[in-house]
């Protein structure tokens, strides 16, 4: 029988997995997988990969020699990590950034699973979907990338970007236009068509760290006006309830904060690195153990 003292979560045939970026500490990707990995009893270990962005090829080339299993790319390395990888993903190609990371054989190939992510985590809370959807979003980095041009294909009939660098935004419509038949618009937020664009929108997006912690009494907009036919999506997940959201929810909009899509994406992932589906059930007991997730981290 082993000591109990021994400690033997980590053995000669554990595999490595992990998430890269900077900061890392305030991740919960480690928890998160880590956690998946023992409910189905993997012998994968998940662990925060802090690396300066001076560092970063030697990082994946030491990665790669290491023969790490696969890891997640988080800020601010989505975009700047196509370059070291042999393949990408047509998907994570035409958005431009890489959320995940497989070693095949020796080959790091990137996806993107930001973007299913949204789509599955609003389509699961609303049980609606984009087709035929007027969307208003508001940023346009990474995630806005990810999330409008899933939105797109999915069948949204227009889209309108709303960012304070304008360039940004033109350059996510122009992507969108020229790869879906969707319409999409780039505004800027003085305009004053906005407030009408906004009255008539399906859905509103919050794309931008707007609100979040520790930041929580700041709001994109603070003269939105909500009905209760309009969903208000929040990527950011702590606050759960940014003051975005609590505006939104106390106008009668449908409200959803971006935990749903951390953990939709998290598991894309990990499907992705392990080959392992996760049943219908096992992602709900995963969701049930991270809803309140804010509250430990
Ligand atoms: P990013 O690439 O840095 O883009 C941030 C966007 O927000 C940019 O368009 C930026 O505008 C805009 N922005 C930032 N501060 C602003 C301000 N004070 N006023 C107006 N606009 C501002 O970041 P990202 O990777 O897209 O992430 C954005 C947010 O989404 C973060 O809160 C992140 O936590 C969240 N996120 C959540 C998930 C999830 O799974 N729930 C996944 C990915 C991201 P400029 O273009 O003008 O700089």
């Amino acid at each position: 029988m082993i000591k109990e003292e021994i400690d033997i979560r980590v053995n000669g045939k554990t595999k490595i997995m992990g998430v890269l970026g900077n900061p890392i500490e305030h991740s919960i990707s480690p928890q998160l997988h880590n956690t998946i990995s023992k409910l189905i009893g993997k012998n994968i270990i998940y662990v925060p990969f802090m690396c300066s962005s001076e560092n970063l090829e030697t990082a994946i080339k030491g990665l790669k020699a290491l023969n790490c299993y696969g890891f997640n790319v988080t800020i601010p390395y989505k975009e700047k990590i196509i370059n070291y990888l042999d393949e990408c993903s047509d998907e994570a190609m035409l958005i431009g950034a890489v959320n995940t990371v497989v070693n095949r054989n020796g080959r790091l190939i990137g996806y993107n699973t930001d973007g299913d992510g949204y789509a599955a985590s609003f389509e699961d809370a609303t049980k609606t979907s984009f087709l035929g959807k007027d969307i208003l979003v508001f940023g346009a980095g990474g995630a806005s990338r990810a999330t409008t041009l899933k939105a797109a294909t999915k069948g949204a009939k227009t889209i309108t970007i709303v960012n304070r660098t304008e360039k940004k935004s033109d350059e996510i419509a122009k992507l969108i236009n020229n790869n879906t038949s969707c319409k999409a618009f780039s505004l800027n937020y003085s305009d004053t068509k906005l407030n009408t664009l906004l009255r008539k929108s399906d859905i509103i997006v919050n794309t931008t760290p707007i609100g979040m912690y520790p930041n929580v009494d700041e709001s994109i907009n603070k003269d939105i006006v909500f009905s209760d036919n309009q969903i208000v999506y929040d990527l950011i997940y702590n606050p759960t309830e940014t003051l975005l959201l609590k505006r939104a929810s106390e106008q009668g909009a449908k409200i959803l904060n971006g935990l749903g899509m951390l953990i939709y994406q998290a598991v894309l992932a990990y499907e992705i690195i392990t080959g392992v589906k996760i049943s219908e059930e096992l992602f709900s007991t995963i969701r049930t153990l991270f809803l309140d997730i804010n509250k430990h981290i």
